[in-house]
């Protein structure tokens, strides 16, 4: 049995959320997304960019059932990733249902369409904080996650996106894989 728990955020780590949901709810995701980095970076939620509340752009989402999570885009990192994660520790899925069925359904199926059905290795829950122990890291692109997280307990790992205190990065890869080989490292000289 591995000693380290992986656990895995999906939208805006190993899927791309933001750009599907923006087109979603009718607006120019490119220009947007453009905007947002240059004049909110770090922002998690410029309502006034967006020109809705985030539980408007959950409801709006909603409306579209469960399709909308189960086909979103998985970023071009994500099967390495995954893959070198397998490596340092045991890998669960940990991502947030917005609290309607077809959201929980969805985001299911996302992880079945790679894992195949009966896939197992994986939390539904916005509370993540409540998993963290000290064998534990998340990675996530929220940082109220990450915050959330460490002061339970665990280790966190930011992962690098425009809209966190982290940034973007030209490698999200490396730099996520460096940090967490570090956590694990660090923690085996102790
Ligand atoms: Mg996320």
């Amino acid at each position: 049995m591995m000693k380290w728990e992986i656990y895995l955020d999906v939208d805006g780590v190993c899927a791309d959320f933001i750009g599907p949901a923006l087109t979603a709810v009718g607006l120019d995701s490119a220009l947007i997304q453009q905007q947002w980095a240059e004049q909110y970076p770090g922002n998690f939620y410029p309502d006034e960019l967006l020109g809705m509340s985030a539980a408007e752009l959950f409801r709006r989402i909603d409306a579209l059932g469960a399709g909308f999570c189960a086909t979103l885009p998985a970023c071009n990192w994500f099967p390495s990733l995954y893959h070198e994660l397998s490596t340092l520790g045991h890998v669960v899925f940990l991502t947030a249902p917005t609290g309607y069925p077809d959201c929980l359904a969805g985001k299911y199926q996302w992880l079945c369409r790679f894992f195949g059905e009966g896939f197992r290795d994986c939390v539904f829950t916005e509370h993540k904080e409540r998993l963290a122990h000290p064998d534990a890291i998340l990675i996530d692109d929220s940082d109220n996650n990450i915050r959330n997280f460490i002061q339970r307990g665990g280790y966190g790992v930011s992962f690098p996106q425009y809209w966190n205190q982290r940034g973007s990065s030209a490698d999200p890869l490396q730099d996520v894989l460096e940090d967490v080989r570090q956590i694990v490292g660090a923690a085996h000289q102790n």
